[in-house]
C-alpha cells in the first residue's frame, strides 16, 4: 500500500473573519512517507495542522483520511482511526515515570480521563507492552522509571514523539519537535524522526532547513495561507519563490 494517498485535503480554508490563515489548501500525504510543511511564520502550516486533528473546524474544504471523510469528525475519532499529533511538554504528567506516562498514552483518551479524575487506571499487558517497545525505540530504557518532570529538554521533547507513538498510528503529526532543543539534542530528534518514516507516515512542522532536507520524502511551502511550492528537498531548495517568500519578497 505503500504510496497510496493517506491523507488528502481539497480547497481546505480556515478564516478568521476576513483573514484567511489557510486559504484553499490542498495537500496529499502518500501513505509511508515524510511529508513536512515549511514556510514563514504565520504562513499558517500550525492552523492547518489544528484542521486536520480537528481542534479547528475549517470554514470551507473536505479532509480525507484513510478513506474516511474526516471534515467534521471530532478529534478523538480522528485518534481512533488512527491519526496522533504529538502531545506538548505541558501535557505530560510531569510526576509520572517515563513508563507510566507512555502506559496512559498507550491507553488513550481514557487513561488520560481517568488520571484527571484521580480513577484507579487498569493497566493492561499490552499497554505496558507498547510502553516498554517505545522505550526501547527512543532510548530512554535508562530513564524508564525517572519522572517525566526531571528528563533534560530534549529528553521530554523526544518523550513527547512517544506519547503520540503510543496511540499506534497511522499517520503521526509532529509541530516543531525541535523547537527550544539543544544543539546537541537535535541529532538525536533527527534520527529518531528519519527512523519512525520506515514504520509510520509522518506529516512535519520544521523550521530547521537542515533537518528538513534531510529526512523529508515531500516538501509542502506555504506561504500566506496557501501552497507556494510542493516537491522533494532538491526541487524545493532550488525554487526562487522559496527563497523570496522567505526574504519577504513574495
Ligand atoms: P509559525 O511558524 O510562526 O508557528 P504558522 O505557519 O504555524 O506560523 P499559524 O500559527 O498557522 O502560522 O498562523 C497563521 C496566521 O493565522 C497568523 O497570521 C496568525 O496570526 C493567525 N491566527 C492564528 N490563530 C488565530 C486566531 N485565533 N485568530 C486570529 N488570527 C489567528
Amino acid at each position: 500500500q505503500t504510496g497510496d494517498v493517506i491523507l488528502e485535503t481539497s480547497g481546505l480554508e480556515l478564516a478568521y473573519g476576513a483573514f484567511k490563515a489557510v486559504d484553499g489548501v490542498d495537500l496529499r500525504i502518500r501513505r509511508g512517507t515524510i511529508h513536512t510543511i515549511i514556510g514563514p511564520n504565520g504562513a499558517g502550516k500550525t492552523t492547518t495542522f489544528h484542521c486536520l486533528t480537528g481542534e479547528r473546524r475549517p470554514t470551507a474544504g473536505r479532509i480525507l483520511f484513510d478513506g474516511s471523510d474526516v471534515t467534521r469528525k471530532p478529534s478523538q475519532d480522528r485518534v481512533g482511526l488512527g491519526m496522533s499529533r504529538s502531545f506538548q511538554i505541558t501535557s505530560l504528567f510531569q510526576t509520572l515515570s517515563v513508563r507510566e506516562n507512555l502506559r496512559l498514552a498507550a491507553q488513550g483518551r481514557d487513561g488520560a480521563k481517568a488520571l484527571a479524575f484521580w480513577r484507579p487506571v487498569g493497566a493492561r499487558p499490552d499497554h505496558l507492552k507498547v510502553a516498554d517497545e517505545i522505550i526501547d525505540r527512543l532510548q530512554l530504557g535508562a530513564r524508564a522509571d525517572v519522572a517525566a518532570g526531571e528528563l533534560s529538554h530534549g529528553q521530554q521533547r523526544v518523550l513527547e514523539v512517544g506519547m503520540a507513538m503510543a496511540a499506534r498510528p497511522k499517520l503521526l503529526l509532529l509541530d516543531e519537535p525541535t523547537s527550544g532543543m539543544g544543539i546537541d539534542d537535535i541529532p538525536v530528534m533527527t534520527k529518531l524522526i528519519g527512523e519512525l518514516g520506515r514504520d509510520y507516515t509522518v506529516m512535519l512542522i520544521e523550521h530547521n532547513m537542515g533537518i528538513v532536507m534531510s529526512i523529508s520524502d515531500t516538501i509542502t511551502v506555504m506561504h500566506q495561507g496557501k501552497v507556494l511550492v510542493e516537491g522533494d528537498p532538491r526541487t524545493v531548495r532550488n525554487d526562487p519563490r522559496v527563497r523570496a517568500a522567505y526574504l519577504g519578497e513574495a
